[in-house]
């Protein structure tokens, strides 16, 4: 889609030509900004012309995922992780085409922050923490599940730009349980949940799709079925639309914790 308000589309060098402001944008892939009218934009700064690495295994031996690495290149990353398998399953829930697929970036899904955001959905369940660049020139850290606030809702203020996507080594070592709904074979999910087994015996359940953020459940260990039932039920964030109603929503993702809660040791 055209988007004639824009006067400018930038390819920065480097951070210092960034100048961002309300109405001009980070640039990902481009596959939601160009998809829908942007009235309220008048420049776009293409974050690819940076050069960031994709991805780059840390020193602690973790991963840090750059925000421009896309769906596609984020699913070629060796399999050198427990948790690893997650970044597939978290890819395909996306209702995309093979466009999307090569050109959305990890970092432009997350901050759409729409509920289907299956990078949402792996950041959250993975205790992901966001390196964002402020306008003066600092950092800030925040984990996804705080991030996003809502739909379309995020912390992210104008000027700030999604650097990194930070996964520590002990989510990464996890092992994981997905589970996902729509009401159409080929649909946006109705809720995406998502389970994981520390090493220590922690159990984590994230709920993504079916709420309009992402909401995170931790335990020391799995609990009781009735408990994860009862926390699961009374998450408050469903929402109806399209894609499914909340009461479906809800009953279904209680399901689904419960057969997570079963597979992964309970
Ligand atoms: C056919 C189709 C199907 C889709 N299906 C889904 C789906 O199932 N689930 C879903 O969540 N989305 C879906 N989308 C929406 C969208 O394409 C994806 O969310 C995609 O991942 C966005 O990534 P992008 O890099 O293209 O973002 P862009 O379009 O480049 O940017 C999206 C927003 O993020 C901002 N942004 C981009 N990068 C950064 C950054 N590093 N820091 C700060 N802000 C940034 C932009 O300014 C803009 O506001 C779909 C889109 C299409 C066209």
């Amino acid at each position: 889609m055209d988007l004639p308000t824009l006067t400018e589309v930038r390819l920065p060098a480097s951070r210092a030509d960034l100048a961002l402001s309300a109405t001009v944008v980070p640039l990902g892939g481009g596959t939601w900004l160009y998809s829908e009218p942007q009235p309220h934009l008048t420049g776009l700064v293409d974050l690819t012309a940076l050069g960031w690495t994709p991805w780059e295994r840390r020193d602690d031996g973790g991963l840090s995922i750059a925000a421009t690495c896309t769906i596609a290149q984020l699913v070629a990353i060796p399999h050198e992780w427990a948790a690893a398998p997650l970044f597939r399953r978290c890819a395909e829930s996306l209702l995309q085409s093979f466009k999307v697929w090569r050109t959305a970036t990890v970092g432009g899904n997350i901050a759409t922050a729409l509920a289907a955001g299956a990078m949402i959905a792996l950041g959250a369940a993975l205790d992901a923490e966001l390196v964002i660049w402020t306008p003066d020139g600092g950092e800030r850290r925040q984990r996804v599940e705080d991030f996003v606030l809502a739909q379309r809702a995020t912390t992210a203020l104008p000027g700030e730009v999604v650097r990194s996507i930070e996964l520590a080594p002990g989510p990464l070592s996890a092992v994981t349980g997905f589970r996902r709904i729509s009401l159409a074979a080929l649909g946006r999910a109705g809720t995406v949940v998502i389970g994981r087994r520390d090493a220590d015996g922690g159990f984590v359940l994230c709920v993504t799709g079916g709420t309009v953020r992402p909401e995170v459940l931790r335990y020391a260990a799995p609990p009781a079925a009735s408990a994860l039932a009862d926390d699961v039920g009374a998450l408050t964030t469903w929402f109806t639309d399209a894609h499914g109603a909340a009461d479906w929503r809800r009953a279904m993702s209680v399901r689904f914790a419960e057969e997570l809660r079963q597979e992964l040791g309970a």
